[in-house]
C-alpha cells in the first residue's frame, strides 16, 4: 500500500544528565523530575535559588521518555519530535481517494461539531454512546476523532536541561508544611525546602500516592477527582527488512475488513519499524494482556495492511504500561479547565502545584507553563519569608 498524506517531524528533545545533589535543605523542593518539573527548577535556579528535584523513577522525563532497550529510539509518550499533517486514512487495506477524503473532510467536521456540542452540554458522558458512524467512512471518522489527541502540536519541545540537580531514584511520600520550613518525606530521608512545587499528575494524586498535612483543601481534593486520567498505549515493533512501503514517519487511521481501527506511526526516523496508538478501553486491555500479547496484535494488524512480509521480517516489539505505572496511572489528564485552574492555586501557601493537569493547554506545552508559573509563585513566596 501507497500513502499520500504524509507527517513532517522536526526536532529534538535533549537528555537530562543527571546531577545527585546532598542539599537537605534547599530553598525550592520540586517534586518530579519531568517537563514541569525542569520548566520550574529552570526558572529558579535562574533566579539564583537553590533548587533539588527529586524523581522517583531513575531517570528523568517522566512522561516524555524515549526507550531504546530493543534497539531502535521509541518515543513512549509524547512524541519528541513534532508532527504535523493529517494521519492517511485507509478502508479495507486502499486509502482513500480524493473524493473520499473530500466527503471524509466534510462528514469529520460535522461529527467534531456535534461531538463539541455533546462535550459543553453533557460533560461527563461517553460521546460514543451518542454518536455513530453508518457507513465505513464515518465509523472511521468517529474513530479518528475519539483518538486524536487534544493538544496543539510543538513547534520546539522545551529542553530538559544538564544543569539541573535531580537526585532520581527518590519517592516523596509525604509533605508537611505545618512547621517552619517544608519537610518533604522520602523512604531515604527528609529533605527541607522554604517552599515545594508537586509536578506528579492527579492519577498519582487521586491514588494517595502523596500525603499532605495539612490536608488538601475540599476544592483541591475535588479538584483532583475531577481531573481522571485518559489511557493510552503504544505498541513498538521493528523489522529486519524494508516492508512498509510507505514514506517516513507516515502517519495512518485505517478501518479494517473486520471492523477495528488502527492507528499508526510507520518507518518513525525512516527506521524499520512501526508504531500503533491505542485509546481508553483498547489501552488498558493492551496493558492487562501484557506487552507479547500487545507486540502479536501488532504484527497481525500491519500484516492485515501490508501483507505477509511483515510478519516475516518481524524482529522486535515492545509496549508502554502508563496506566499500570504507579507513577503515572495514565497519560494525561482530562477535564473542565476549572477544576485545573483550582489545583494550581497554592495548597498550603508555600506547597504549590504545577504539571500538565493544572494548566488549561495540558500536555506538554501546559506542562512547561504551569512550571513557569509555580516557580513565578515559589520567588513570591520566598520573597515574603
Ligand atoms: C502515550 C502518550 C502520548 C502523549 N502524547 C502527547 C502529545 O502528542 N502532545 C502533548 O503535548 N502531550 C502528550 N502527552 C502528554 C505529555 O507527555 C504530558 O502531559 C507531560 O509530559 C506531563 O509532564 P509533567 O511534568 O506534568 O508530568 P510527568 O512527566 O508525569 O512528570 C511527573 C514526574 O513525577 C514523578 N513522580 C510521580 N510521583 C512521584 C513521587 N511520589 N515522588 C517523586 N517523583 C514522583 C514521575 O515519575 C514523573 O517523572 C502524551 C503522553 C502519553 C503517555
Amino acid at each position: 500500500m501507497r500513502l499520500g498524506r504524509r507527517s513532517l517531524l522536526s526536532g529534538a528533545l535533549a537528555a537530562a544528565a543527571v546531577h545527585p545533589a546532598r542539599a537537605a535543605d534547599v530553598d525550592v523542593a520540586v517534586v518530579g523530575a519531568g517537563v514541569a518539573g525542569f520548566a520550574a527548577a529552570h526558572a529558579l535556579i535562574g533566579a539564583r535559588k537553590n533548587v533539588v528535584v527529586l524523581e522517583a523513577r531513575e531517570r528523568t522525563g517522566g512522561r516524555v521518555f524515549t526507550n531504546t532497550s530493543i534497539g531502535l529510539p521509541f518515543d513512549e509518550g509524547a512524541p519528541t519530535r513534532p508532527q504535523s499533517g493529517p494521519p492517511a486514512l485507509v478502508i479495507d487495506g486502499r486509502e482513500l481517494t480524493r473524493e473520499e477524503y473530500a466527503r471524509y473532510d466534510q462528514v469529520s467536521a460535522e461529527l467534531e461539531r456535534t461531538l463539541e456540542k455533546l462535550r459543553t452540554q453533557l460533560p461527563g458522558v461517553d460521546p460514543r454512546l451518542a454518536i455513530h458512524g453508518n457507513d465505513p467512512l464515518e465509523k472511521l471518522a468517529v474513530a479518528e476523532l475519539l483518538r486524536r489527541v487534544p493538544f496543539a502540536p510543538l513547534a520546539v519541545l522545551p529542553v530538559t536541561e544538564a544543569r539541573i540537580p535531580v537526585r532520581v531514584g527518590i519517592r516523596v511520600t509525604g509533605i508537611d508544611s505545618t512547621g517552619s520550613r517544608v519537610r518533604l518525606l522520602t523512604g531515604g530521608g527528609e529533605i527541607t525546602a522554604r517552599a515545594a512545587i508537586v509536578t506528579v499528575p492527579t492519577g498519582v494524586l487521586a491514588a494517595g500516592g502523596l500525603a499532605f498535612a495539612p490536608g488538601l483543601r475540599p476544592e483541591q481534593q475535588a479538584a483532583v477527582e475531577s481531573l481522571p486520567m485518559v489511557q493510552a498505549a503504544k505498541t513498538f515493533v521493528t523489522f529486519s527488512r524494508r516492508v512498509l512501503d510507505v514514506p517516513d514517519d507516515a502517519r495512518l487511521v485505517a478501518w479494517t475488513a473486520t471492523g477495528t481501527v488502527i492507528e499508526a506511526l510507520l518507518r518513525p526516523r525512516g527506521q524499520e519499524a512501526a508504531v500503533l496508538s491505542y485509546r481508553d478501553e483498547e489501552a488498558q486491555q493492551l496493558e492487562a494482556n501484557g506487552p507479547m500479547a500487545a507486540t502479536a496484535g501488532a504484527v497481525s494488524a500491519l500484516t492485515e495492511l501490508f501483507g505477509r512480509e511483515v510478519r516475516t521480517a518481524f524482529l522486535r516489539g515492545t509496549s508502554t504500561r502508563w496506566g499500570q505505572d504507579p507513577l503515572a496511572r495514565g497519560a494525561w489528564t482530562d477535564g473542565p479547565v476549572q477544576a485545573r485552574l483550582a489545583l494550581a492555586t497554592p495548597h498550603d501557601e508555600r506547597v504549590l502545584f504545577a504539571g500538565e493537569a493544572t494548566d488549561p493547554a495540558g500536555g506538554v506545552a501546559g506542562a512547561n507553563m504551569s512550571g513557569q508559573r509555580a516557580a513565578k509563585a515559589a520567588l513570591a513566596v520566598l520573597g515574603r519569608s
